[in-house]
């Protein structure tokens, strides 16, 4: 039988960076992942495309996903719904490739309940107001707004305890190898290639 690949999930608060440094990751040539493209409510920014940055979706659409049970986590996050559609990430696990999902809290806790033997990485900021400067410097959103994230962000590093591995997001280059060397010892874990090594043992 083939070996299943590790379900990754890159999760953690709202404006720690999630999105450039899976975007490093990924830009990387040794990365034998697959990156789950997500699907979104959202209307497109500059320069996204869809089907490779996600599958941008009308709202009906969504709706009727989510009703076919083809998600495998969704939420609704500042007005949009967003989800991981859940027939690629199947047919990669059960061809022995890794997936990588870059997500918010909320679905990561959905993922967690479906695939409990997931690997869960939470990316933490290197400080509340470090945090700040970043969501304000994006300069995009109000004040109103900047103080609603601040809040739910302290609530998702309270979640922290969900995850298996924490990665503080200090520099993009250096939690990106973090996250490639938590990756590379968990398919050394023992539980993960007892049983590889138990049917070598049988065919001797
Ligand atoms: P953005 O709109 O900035 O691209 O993403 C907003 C948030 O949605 C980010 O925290 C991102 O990680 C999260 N996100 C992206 N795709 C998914 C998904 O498929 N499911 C969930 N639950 N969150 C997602």
């Amino acid at each position: 039988m083939q070996e299943k690949g590790l379900l990754i999930v890159l999760s953690g608060p709202s404006g720690v960076g999630k999105g450039t440094v899976r975007k490093e990751i990924f830009s990387q040539p040794d990365v034998a992942f697959e990156y789950s493209i997500s699907m979104t409510t959202r209307k497109p920014r500059e320069g996204e495309v869809d089907g490779v940055d996600y599958f941008f979706k009308e709202r009906e659409e969504f709706e009727k996903l989510i009703a076919e049970d083809k998600l495998l986590e969704y939420a609704e996050y500042v007005g949009n719904y967003y989800g991981t559609p859940i027939e690629y990430v199947q047919q990669t696990i059960a061809t022995g490739k890794d997936i990588f999902l870059e997500i918010e809290v909320q679905g990561a806790k959905q993922v967690r309940e479906k695939f409990p033997d997931g690997l869960f990485i939470f990316l933490a900021p290197p400080s509340l107001s470090e945090l700040k400067n970043r969501i304000v410097n994006r300069g995009t959103e109000t004040e109103e707004l900047i103080a609603n994230r601040m809040k739910t962000a302290k609530e998702e590093i309270e979640m922290m305890e969900l995850y298996d591995y924490v990665v503080e997001n200090d520099e993009v280059k250096l939690a990106c190898s973090r996250i490639k060397a938590i990756i590379t010892a968990e398919h050394c874990r023992r539980d993960r290639v007892a049983e590889r090594y138990k049917k070598m043992l049988e065919v001797e």
